[in-house]
Order: structure tokens, then sequence, then C-alpha cells
């Protein structure tokens, strides 16, 4: 395909090329040798949209955060840092303008934007108003996979609807029709990535259309962040010339069976990775103890598995009922969705007791490293953090570290340097240095590899980093122990 080579001789450039696997499909391979924290690849999104919680807070056209956002006058619904991120988009909105104030709020949907966007960039690069690249262009987009055969029915019918509703609010200029429209949202839906903050909140959706010829596996050599709207895919260790390259698309702390579920659900396929198929005994237990029942004798250290009917503690042999188990994990997600909705009314201190509630239930219910008590765990957290709960933050705290050790393996998972460097600021903050300055060190032994260690969010970590070490010699140098 003339995309494909195109493709091919501008990635040559970067030292990577495009290969077609018998059972893949088309695969990204390094063409040379990449190191832990260099950059593989970056693009800009062929179209991006932000997300509703990110509209207003930050700009429509380079997605960062400002404090002097100007709103367009016209739709009211877009927002930009300065008058050169107006002028970078405004091709594409004066197009996009006459159609949103049409649009209903609830109509205002993330996909159905990014949707519309797509379509109004196609026609404009058609019609020769914007320029076409080799990287800027919708035959790469058009060469990503539909998967609309084996797109359920439901889902299919909720495309087609959208599809309607694009082309009815669309002028005629636009000659899509309801299917090819409906295609298209199949692609987005399935090729689309979600951007993310720093702290890997998302912030919007974006089609970013060489960054999806990458493949995933559940231990991805390479990691996907944002620098605002730019993908930026770096390298988590030593990639050699020859082999692919390769990110996740999805969660990974969760069990082989659910990593598999949520990838065929979303992108078709079952995943073949190592890490869905290390059948090894240390690969099979710690896939086992994500999501597995807790042993009731304090004594014990395993946990239980399912077998004829009844969970079996591993080690020692105790049992637990299915009845009582299902009983427990009903009332916790209860607890929890009952806190999910205090916490939505803004009743933080509501919020705050049913996810204690829900904690307690859980310990009894999994081990200590399943991930369901870890997000509970995490939850809790959040609550802590808003309502300046220190103390009881980092107890939490604490307790959710082994659980992300086992979630993430591989050890160089932006969420468990996240999770670290949260922990080194509450280990600060109560005083516990010689733990803080631990706790940060791992948070940018993992961070500096996959945020890049010259962006300013590892700057700012380094930076705490040395001020916990400098606080931590000085009261080493003044300790009892030293002065006598
Ligand atoms: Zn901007
Ligand atoms: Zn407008
Ligand atoms: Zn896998
Ligand atoms: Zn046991």
């Amino acid at each position: 395909m003339e995309e494909d080579k195109n493709l091919r001789a501008r990635l040559g450039d970067d030292g990577l090329t495009v290969i077609n696997a018998a059972e893949k499909g088309r695969c990204l391979v390094a063409d040379r040798d990449f190191y832990a924290g260099q950059t593989v690849l970056e693009q800009d999104p062929y179209v991006a949209v932000l997300d509703g919680d990110s509209r207003g807070n930050r700009c429509d056209a380079c997605f960062k955060q400002s404090p002097a956002l100007k709103r367009c006058s016209a739709c009211k619904f877009v927002f930009y840092c300065s008058p050169t991120c107006q002028r970078s988009q405004w091709k594409i909105h004066q197009e996009e303008c006459k159609v949103l104030v049409r649009l209903s709020t609830e109509q205002k949907r993330p996909t159905l934007l990014l949707m519309l966007r797509l379509l109004v960039k196609r026609e404009l690069q058609a019609t020769g108003v914007l320029p076409v690249t080799a990287l800027d262009n919708y035959e790469i987009v058009r060469a990503l996979p539909t998967h609309f055969s084996e797109t359920g029915d439901e889902r299919l019918v909720m495309y087609a609807q959208m599809a309607v509703l694009i082309k009815t609010i669309l002028n005629a200029r636009y000659a899509e029709d309801v299917k090819e429209i409906t295609k298209d949202i199949c692609r987005i839906s399935c090729n689309g990535h979600t951007i993310c903050d720093d702290e890997l909140r998302p912030v919007g959706i974006g089609l970013f259309p060489v960054v999806s010829v990458i493949n995933h596996s559940c231990s991805s050599n390479s990691l996907l962040l944002f620098d605002g709207k730019h993908a930026v895919v770096r390298a988590l260790g030593t990639i050699s010339r020859g082999c692919e390259v390769t990110v996740s698309y999805i969660e990974l702390g969760a069990s082989t069976n659910s990593r598999r579920e949520a990838l065929s659900d979303q992108y078709y396929f079952h995943c073949k990775c190592p890490r869905c198929t290390d059948d090894s005994e240390d690969g099979l237990y710690k896939d086992d103890v994500l999501e597995a029942v807790a042993c009731l004798d304090p004594a014990c250290e395993s946990f239980m598995r399912l077998s004829n009917g009844s969970w079996r503690c591993m080690s020692c042999g105790s049992s637990r009922e299915p009845n009582e188990v299902n009983k427990l994990s009903t009332e916790a997600e209860g607890m929890i969705e009952k806190a999910n909705r205090l916490q939505a009314a803004g009743d933080l201190h509501g919020a705050r007791m049913a996810f204690q509630q829900a904690e307690k239930l859980q310990t009894e219910l999994w081990n200590p490293r399943s991930v369901k008590l870890m997000r509970t765990r995490d939850l809790l957290l959040r609550v802590y953090l808003s309502l300046e709960d220190w103390d009881l933050a980092l107890h939490v705290c604490r307790l959710t570290l082994p659980a992300y050790e086992t979630a993430y393996p591989g050890s160089k998972h932006p969420l468990l340097g996240l999770q670290y460097y949260t922990l080194g600021k509450l280990e600060m903050h109560a005083g516990s240095v010689t733990e803080a300055v631990r706790a940060y060190a791992k948070a940018f032994d993992i961070l500096s590899v996959t945020h890049g260690s010259r962006g300013e969010f590892v700057r700012k970590l380094r930076n705490e980093l040395d001020q916990a070490k400098m606080v931590a010699s000085s009261l080493h140098a003044t300790s009892p122990r030293e002065r006598s």
C-alpha cells in the first residue's frame, strides 16, 4: 500500500520499520537499539478532543492547563490558552463551531466530537484548505482496522445512531454516507487512545495513526505517555535491533483472564503475550494472587483457590464456603457504590465512612495483594488526601504498595512510580525522612524512565528527593548516637 511505503520511509529516519507478520498484521520493529527512557516514537494526533471534565480547564488546541483560557464567543464551548493556539485550530473550528451550536450538551460526547473533527479535517485536507503530510493524512487513518464485522450488534446500533446524528447535523458538503461514518466510529473505538496527564488522569481522546501500528503486550517494552496532546512512546528497557516495539492497551493490574477479556472486548484479539502465556509455577502464583480469596487463618500467609465448588487454601488446606464469599463480595460492592455516590454528591465524610466499611469487608474477603482491595484502598487514599487526613492517608498508602508491586510486574510501570511518589510525600510530611528518601528514590527510578528525565514533572520529583536527602543527612549528623 502507498501509505505503508510512505510510513516506512518516514519511520526509517527514526530507526523503526513496519513489517507485516502473518498472525498479527502490521508490527512496528526497532531498526536500531533503544535504551530505557529513550523516545522511540512521537506523534501529534490526527484529531483529538478534550473530555467533559477537562473542558474549561485545558486549552482545546494544546491540551495544557492554563489559568487564562479564552472561550470562543460563538459556540461558547471551546477554550484556548493563547491567540497562537486559537489560530492553529481556526480552520477546523470555523466549520465545527457552526455545528456545535446546534448540539445539545447531552450530544456533545467525546466520541461524537472526535468523529466530527475527523470528518471536518478530512474534508479540509481533501479540498486543499489544510496541508497533507506523510504522517498527517486520512489515508493512514483509513489503513487502520475497523473490526466492523466483529463488532457486536448492540454496539453497532449505537454507532449507527451516532452516525445518523452526525450525518444530520453536518451540511451537505460532507459526502460520507452513514455506513462509512459508522465504520469510522468503529475505527476510533478500537484505535483511539485516551490522552492522559503526567499523573495518568484522563484528559481526552485522540487518534494517533502511527502509534496505533504498535501492537499490545501485557509485558510491553515501551510506554505511551503524553505531553499535552502530543504522544510520546518511550522504551521501558533496552529494545534491541530487530525486536518488536510493544505498548499496553489496557489496565495491567488484572489477572490473565480479566486482561484477555478486556482485550477481546475492545480490540478483538486473544492475547498470547509472554505474561499471558506464562504457565510456570511462579507465573501462575502471581496471576492467582491478584484476584484470590484470603485464608482466614491469621498464621497462614497464603491464599485460596476455587476447587470442587469451595475455596481452599493453597498452604494450610482450610476452606471457605462460596456462599459466604459471595455474600461478603456483594456487600462490599454495594458499599463501594454507595461511597462513590456520596463522593460524587460532595459528601466526603460520608464517602470516607463508606469506603472504610468496604475496605474492612474486603480485608476479610480478599488476600492483601488482591487488586480489588488495592483499588478500594486507593479510593480511600484519595478521600483521605482530599480531607487532608495525612496520617490515615499514609497508613493506607503503605498498605497498597505490596499489591502495586504484584499488579505491575517488571517494575517500570508509571502507576507504581506514581504511588511511590505519593508515599514519599506522605512519609516526608509525617517526618519519617528515611522512608521518604527510599520512596522518592523508587519513584525517581521508575518515573525518570517512563516520563523521560528532562520533563518538568520529573525535575520536580528530583528536587523533592534531593531535599529529603538533605534533611536526612542533617538529621543523621545531629542524631544523639552521632553526638555522643
Ligand atoms: Zn494552548
Ligand atoms: Zn466556536
Ligand atoms: Zn497478554
Ligand atoms: Zn491458609
